[in-house]
Formats: structure tokens, sequence, C-alpha cells
């Protein structure tokens, strides 16, 4: 594949489009899985998007959709929408590996709530997407399966760690996906891909189901190619779940709806912590002409200050390799996937099969986390991270009692070029600082397409809410959306 420079990007129909052909016969939800499933076998072995496919269930659910359109009967409202689900959200009996080779061969009891909601609505779940393991990277090539590639320009990575959810959506190899976002994981992909990306606040969708990273950071979020579609997705798969107690009961509100409503008089903020050193200057650029349209739109544009941005990257990355730590310790090779095979004693299997089993960034993380929790270091390293983050969040907070929205780029560059930045894993740490602020904050946000740099490379516009503010968000997306940039 090297020198590879083709582009394989596709362009999902809308939900609308597409329940309209359902609804009226026209096309056949089988139908409309096997010309899914044919355009993977066809782009998979370039970008190596889907770990597996779920064939069997898309039959069932395409047949179950075909016999009440059949019927004239009233269509659920994902009905037939092919999709494709992040390879750390378990679905029953289906391969779940998290990215790792400690997960081959596990097949989980239970569904993920996101999915099993996502299916009551009627979408068709074609298969598992390629994925940083265990959700650890912003490039896509910390998978045990190899990396994806984007589909814009296969030389380059498509972001991570839902690398796949981004590539799938962009390739149109799904219409919609799910994915996961600790400390940008959704929100990276998709502005590197050139496609919606959503972090809800957390707490609004149930984490069951989710294979921990980071727990208190942990969300699952949608991928569609436009703002719309995405809202729609997130309106299906939030609210209170009985299964995840950090779920969060608030009315889901209408975000489809809430998203058709203009911006004019919303005030949004500037963050200048945004716009400094490292920033691309044509990211840059695409990101002014976003705010530019939303000016012209009838928004006021101020700035805000959010001066501890400097520090969330280390404290994100304190926090979570702690929590990590703490969550991969129940693969030992004795409940889940992968186990040495020669060991002469229990502790030996124990360490054999994680040794195996995990690849070098988990264990990098796994170690990170395991020092910032020991006796002696706690206080000077997770204790003060901690009471970093509530700063962090109480600055979001004060500038959000002034402004309905923020706007930052969602990453300081494009993409970049695979294995541009393996060698040197602080600095792939680095470009997390965009993201990795409002995933410590809790608060939600969007990342849609703003224009691109002279290379074609997307570029993707952060917009950050408060807590529970996600139609806020999905407006003003929308707004930079109808502008075309
Ligand atoms: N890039 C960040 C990390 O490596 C975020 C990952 C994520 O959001 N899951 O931890």
């Amino acid at each position: 594949m090297a020198g590879e420079t083709k582009s394989y990007v596709g362009k999902p129909k809308t939900f609308a489009a597409l329940r309209e052909e359902i609804a009226s016969g026209k096309t056949k939800a089988a139908d409309l899985a096997a010309s899914y499933y044919a355009r993977i076998e066809e782009l998979n072995p370039h970008l190596n998007v889907y770990l597996s496919l779920t064939k069997e269930r898309a039959a069932e659910q395409a047949s179950r959709i075909d016999a009440l359109a059949a019927k004239g009967d009233s269509l659920p409202p994902l009905a037939g929408i092919p999709v494709g689900i992040k390879d750390v959200l378990v679905t029953k009996g289906a391969a779940s590996t998290a990215g790792s080779k400690i997960l081959k061969g596990y097949h989980p009891p239970y569904d993920c709530t996101a999915v099993a909601r996502l299916e009551s609505a009627g979408a068709v779940v074609l298969g598992k997407l390629n994925c940083d393991e265990f959700a650890m990277g912003s490039s896509n090539e910390n998978s045990a399966y190899g990396p994806v590639r984007n589909p814009v320009d296969p030389e380059r990575v498509p972001g991570g760690s839902s690398g796949g959810s981004a590539a799938a959506v962009a390739a149109d190899m799904a219409v919609a996906t799910l994915g996961t976002d600790t400390g940008g994981s959704i929100r990276q992909p998709a502005s590197f891909c050139g496609v919606v990306g959503v972090l809800p606040t957390y707490g609004r969708v149930s984490r069951y189901g989710l294979i921990a990273y980071g727990s208190s950071l942990d969300r699952i979020g949608p991928f569609a190619a436009n703002v719309r579609d995405a809202a729609t997705v997130l309106g299906l798969i939030a609210g209170s779940d009985p299964m995840d107690s950090t779920c969060l009961s608030a009315p889901v509100e209408d975000y489809a709806a809430e998203s058709d409503k203009p911006v004019e008089g919303l005030k949004i903020g500037v963050p200048a912590e945004y716009f400094a050193e490292g920033l691309d200057p044509e990211v840059r650029a695409a990101i002014e002409k976003g705010i530019d349209a939303l000016k012209a739109a009838g928004c006021t544009v101020k700035p805000v200050s959010l001066p501890h941005t400097k520090y969330a990257v280390p404290v994100y990355y304190l926090i979570a390799t702690a929590e990590a730590s703490a969550n991969l310790s129940r693969f030992d090779g004795v409940r889940y996937g992968y186990r040495s095979p020669d060991s002469a004693t229990l502790s030996d299997m124990y360490s054999h099969s994680r040794d195996e089993g995990f690849g070098a960034e988990v264990k990098r993380r796994i170690l990170l986390g395991t020092y910032a929790l020991s006796a002696g270091y706690y206080d000077a390293y997770y204790l003060k991270a901690q009471q970093v983050r509530r700063i962090l969040a109480e600055e979001f907070l004060r500038a959000f009692t002034d402004v309905d929205a923020i706007v930052t780029p969602t990453a300081p560059t494009p993409a970049f070029k695979l294995g541009e930045k393996t060698s040197d894993p602080v600095s792939m740490y680095l470009a997390d600082i965009y993201t990795v602020t409002a995933s410590l904050a809790g608060i939600c946000g969007v990342t849609v397409p703003c224009g691109a740099t002279a290379a074609g490379l997307p570029v993707g516009m952060q917009v950050l809410a408060k807590h529970l503010g996600e139609s806020t968000a999905f407006r003003v997306a929308r707004a930079v959306e109808a502008a075309g940039i």
C-alpha cells in the first residue's frame, strides 16, 4: 500500500433520504446492508477500518425492518440505517477486542446499552471498528490489528483512538458510527477525517458495556456525516440507565430539532490559549473563517480566558493512566481472552499473559498510572492532578456564565503521516491539548468540518458548551456546517 495517494472518501446519504427510500419500499434494508458489505469488502483491504463483521445480526435486523416496511407499519427512527461500532463497545456473542490481542477471541455475553438502543431504534449493526488498543492513542497506530488509514489520504493517520469510527463515515463504510472519547478520541479523528463527532456531557450516555479506559473521563458518542444526523443518534442513545449509576437522568432533548434553531443572538467565546504557539497556520485560518461565519449568522464573538489550559495535558495523562492502571488489572489471563500457554506457576501465567497480551503503549500507561498512584507519590501526582482538574472545570464554568458556547480548533494540526509521531509518545500526547480540557471538565462538545488545508486535509472546529448544553453546541455546529467553508 506504500506510496498510495488515492482518496477513498465517500458521501453517506442523510438519514432523512434513506428513511424515505426505505419507507417507500424503493430500497430494502437488506439490500442496503448488502451494498455496504460490498463496499466494505472493497475498501477494507486498503483502510483497515473494520475488525470484524456482524453479518447475521445485520441480516436479522434488516429483515425485521423490511417486514415492518412491507406491512406499512410505522418505522423506528433509524430503520435500516447501517452503523458501525467501535470495538471497545461490547456486542453480545460478537468479537469485542478493544483493539487488543489480550481480548482476542472474547465474545461478551451482553450488549452495550448504547448499541442496544441504536438497534432498538432500527439501526443495522454492520460490524466492529478498529481503534487504538483500549482507546489509548491519537493515531490508531496502537491497534494490535494494524493502523487504520485516513480515507482522505491513506498515507496519513485517521486520528485516534476512534480512527475506525471516523474513517468508516468518511469512506461511507457506515452511515453513522459510535466511538468513545476519553481525552479527544471522538473529536480528533472526526476532525482528521472531515466528519462530525460528538462528545456528550459526562454521564449523558450510559457507559454500560464500554470496556473502561479512564472511568471518570470515558464517554460514548456518535459520528455522522452531518450535524443533524449526529444529533439524532445522540438523542437515541442518551438518557438514564439502571446499569450505570453515573448516568444522568436529566430529560433528553430533541437534539436534532434543537439543532435546526438559528444561532442569531448567541454569544460565542474564543479562548486565546487555543490559538497560541503550535497551532498550524492553515488550521488557524480555517477556524477564523468559521468564526467569521458565526458572526455573519448573527452571533456575538468575544474573548474568554482559560489560563490553566497549559496544565491540561499533564493532568489528563496522570488521571487517565491512573484510572487505566486500575481498570486494566482485570485482564489477567483468567477471566477474558488471551492466556499465555506455558507458565509453570499462577503468577507466571498472570505476568506472561499481560506481557504477551498488551501492546507497548498500554504497558507504558499501566506503568505511569501505577507509579502516580503508588504510596509516596500519590499526593504529589494524582492528588495534585485532581486539584488542577477542579480548577480547569471551574474556569470553564466561569467562562460559560458569559458565553453560550466556546469555539476552538479541534486539533493543532491536520492529520499527520503514519509513523510521524510513533517514536515520540510525548509529542503525540501534547497534540491532545485542545481536547483533553473538555474531557477533564466533563462538559460537552461537537466537532464540525470547517474547511481544509491547501493540500485538501480536513480541519475541524470544536464547539464546546456547558454540562448538558448539547443543544447549543449542535446549533452552533449547524451554523458552521451551513456556511460550507
Ligand atoms: N489521545 C488520548 C489518549 O491517548 C485520548 C484517547 C481517548 O480519548 N480515548 O489517551
